[in-house]
């Protein structure tokens, strides 16, 4: 981070002010973890501080410490507005485009505070006054943990704030096994559970909480893969009636993407989930090695994300959203197989 936004934000937080925290839409651990983490920290200091999520985050993130006073842009709206527009600072953690947040988007556009961009995705936006962006991070939690150092305000990690920065780095690095973990990362995490982070608990919470019907959805998914050896490509697909069947709930399909991967000789995996509601499909991409997941989505998909993690959409059909996909692998054969 540039010293002249450390400075401009330690001058932007020596008086008390009103703060939205916001993460990015359909949140994830690291998302979570970061905004609340954050929150804790600035209530503790003495600042209005609100965590505004664009919608609902899953199940397995809502044991959380502070997850119940977040606002739910989508079901609180008015409360939401009142405290966006009334935000002197407005934190945007784990992502780096307005658009990430959906329906949030044309409201941030018009908002009048200091933006603050803590993130690690590829390619930043420049929306932002106050800006820490950096590729090469495990995640938006690692970050946090580094801008409370450049702070000085490392020993104001408390307990609580500790399980949700160890939680978004752990879900953001696969369980600390992709190539963003660093000996960094992992100097950050001892010092985590030396500040109370309870790192068994927090497995615990975030991998243990199946339902059969999870479990029974993850089946689905798993016999409806398709291996595409010559691309060195697994694809699955999940329809708007497979997940009625299986009582899909939010967070359902976390994780669902990776299992391609862990064929042997597959490089590049996909997951292509129907939301009827939305009328789209949400789409993630997974990759291992130097094809980049990232260019792939943006080029294609409308989307983004890291070289080996990516999401984009589609508002076409499943059945017209695969052909369109598989017609574009001839292109890449090169760089999947070689
Ligand atoms: P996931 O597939 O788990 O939703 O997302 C993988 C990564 O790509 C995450 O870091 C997420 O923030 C990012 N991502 C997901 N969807 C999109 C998208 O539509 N646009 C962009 N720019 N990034 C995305
Ligand atoms: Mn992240």
């Amino acid at each position: 981070m540039k010293m002249e936004h450390i400075n401009a934000l330690k001058a932007l937080l020596e008086t008390p002010r009103e703060v939205a925290i916001i993460p990015h839409k359909n949140p994830d651990g690291d998302a979570m973890g970061s905004t609340l983490a954050l929150w804790h920290y600035l209530e503790a200091k003495g600042h209005k501080a609100t965590v505004v999520a664009p919608n609902d985050f899953p199940k397995f993130l809502k044991w959380m410490p502070g997850a119940q006073d977040v606002l739910n842009f989508e079901r609180q709206n008015a409360k939401a507005i009142g405290v966006l527009e009334a935000a002197e600072v407005i934190f945007t953690l784990d992502f780096n485009e307005l658009g990430r947040v959906g329906q949030m988007t044309p409201v941030l556009e018009r908002l009048n505070g200091t933006f603050v961009m803590v993130d690690h995705h590829q390619e930043p936006g420049e929306y932002a006054q106050i800006m820490y962006s950096d590729t090469g991070m495990s995640s938006t939690c690692q970050m946090v943990y580094h801008l409370l150092q450049h702070l000085d305000a490392s020993d104001a990690i408390t307990p609580n704030m500790a399980n949700c920065l160890y939680t978004g780095i752990m879900t953001d690095t696969g369980s600390f096994k992709y190539r963003s973990t660093t000996s960094e990362t992992h100097r950050v995490i001892a010092d985590l559970m030396d500040k109370g982070a309870e790192n068994t608990t927090i497995h615990h919470h975030i991998y243990d909480t199946n339902s059969p019907s999870r479990l029974h959805l993850l089946g689905c998914a798993l016999k409806n893969m398709v291996i595409l050896e010559e691309y060195a490509t697994a694809y699955i697909t999940l329809s708007q009636e497979e997940l009625d069947a299986f009582q899909y709930e939010k967070g359902d399909t976390e994780g669902f993407v990776n299992y391609g991967l862990t064929l042997k000789g597959i490089k590049f995996a996909v997951i292509f989930i129907e939301n009827r509601d939305e009328g789209i499909l949400k789409i993630s991409f997974r990759s291992v090695g130097s094809f980049s997941v990232n260019r792939f989505a943006r080029a294609h998909f409308n989307g983004g994300g890291h070289d080996n993690a990516a999401g984009g959409r589609s508002e076409k059909s499943i059945e017209d959203t695969v052909a369109y996909f598989t017609s574009l692998l001839p292109r890449y054969k090169d760089a999947l197989t070689q």
